[in-house]
């Protein structure tokens, strides 16, 4: 396995992996069928922080929003692409949750079909059924959603799965949005097995939300170690884990990448985000900025070391927080401007269009 990883990280390194070249692997796996291809990104003629394409790796996709609204936000601020998982999450009748929700997988496709050198659909993981505890263990909503994830995954459409919502914080925030669930579901549950055995077979990144508590951590590494052939991106960097503890353990796993997702938001007067102590604080968290958005020197040394580990993401998880898209571009053209040139291109754009491109 570290082979095969190797060669398609070198492939990456030097920008020949070609748009639907299979990966090189002496293991003798059956390649799953072609997806579809993504159209290429044109590079400006000078790059900077400031030009340097996005993909935007972390979002979600809610029904109210449009594609074309969607576009609009994304030009107004030099994003190339989006990747939409759909947040299925309803409102509760009661007014007790508030999500803002209601996305679906066809509605994903759909604007990835309309507008494909723009969107990126995953198969939406944030679905009612999967708040209970016996999804993970396994019963009838496990069973037909592995079936239809499978389904969507062997289409060629769908690029992956998320975002997997597994050790969550509650939150309220100042967009009326509430979300009162504290989600605590072991990383290495039979669901989550299957799910990166279809990761595995399809090459298609899952991205999980697991806030690094130790026995979150503990689980979350079983689960790495036991699918090496799974692809797995674990959002905001790796649940806010220390530097030292994401380097050792990309390091023992080839097969690990981390979303930075809201990890640059901080400062103001309510940030609430992931880049500052949001909405509980631990003692086993750990930020990437301080409260002007400058990246401390060991997570800095540790993006310009690993940089073909690590993703971007914006985080905009509610319908209605989409109108404040614009705000969040400037502090992450700050953070490229940190970061060394290649790991700015790495981060920014191409270990996303590498992801995109691995089956
Ligand atoms: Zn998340």
């Amino acid at each position: 396995m570290a082979t095969s990883i190797s060669r398609r990280r070198f492939l990456l390194a030097t920008g020949s992996l070609m748009i639907g070249a299979p990966v090189m692997s002496r293991s003798a796996r059956a390649q799953p069928p072609r997806r579809r291809p993504v159209p290429s990104i044109t590079l400006p003629q000078s790059l900077s922080n400031a030009t340097v394409p996005v993909v935007d790796f972390h979002t979600h996709l809610q029904r109210r929003v449009t594609a074309e609204y969607l576009i609009e936000r994304m030009d107004a601020v030099g994003v190339t692409r989006l990747v939409l998982s759909p947040l299925y999450y309803g409102d509760s009748p009661d007014g007790r949750i508030i999500n803002d929700g209601n996305g679906s997988d066809e509605q994903a496709l759909d604007y990835a079909r309309r507008y494909p050198d723009r969107f990126i659909p995953l198969v939406g993981m944030q679905r009612g059924e999967m708040d209970h505890a016996g999804f993970w263990d396994g019963n009838r909503d496990t069973v037909r959603i592995l079936e239809q994830t499978e389904a969507k995954l062997a289409s060629g459409e769908f690029f992956g799965m998320g975002e997997f919502m597994l050790r969550f914080y509650p939150y309220t925030t100042a967009q009326g949005i509430v979300a009162p669930s504290d989600m605590n579901y072991s990383p290495f549950s039979y669901a989550m097995r299957k799910f990166a055995d279809l990761s595995a077979k399809y090459r298609a990144p899952m991205i999980m939300h697991a806030e690094a508590e130790p026995a979150v951590s503990e689980s979350m590494q079983k689960l790495f170690e036991a699918h090496p052939a799974a692809t797995f991106v674990w959002a905001h960097n790796c649940g806010r884990s220390s530097s030292n503890d994401i380097a050792a353990m990309m390091q023992r796993f080839p097969n690990l990448y981390a979303d930075l997702s809201g990890m640059v938001y901080s400062g103001g007067p309510d940030p609430r985000a992931y880049g500052v102590y949001w909405p509980r604080r631990t003692e086993w968290m750990h930020l990437v900025v301080d409260d002007q958005g400058w990246v401390r020197p060991d997570m800095l040394e540790l993006f310009n070391r690993l940089s073909k580990r690590f993703v971007i993401g914006t985080d905009v998880a509610h319908a209605r927080v989409y109108e404040f898209y614009s705000r969040h571009l400037p502090r992450w053209r700050k953070f490229f401007a940190q970061v060394s040139t290649e790991a700015m291109q790495d981060i920014a754009y191409r270990n996303a269009e590498g992801l995109f491109r691995s089956a």
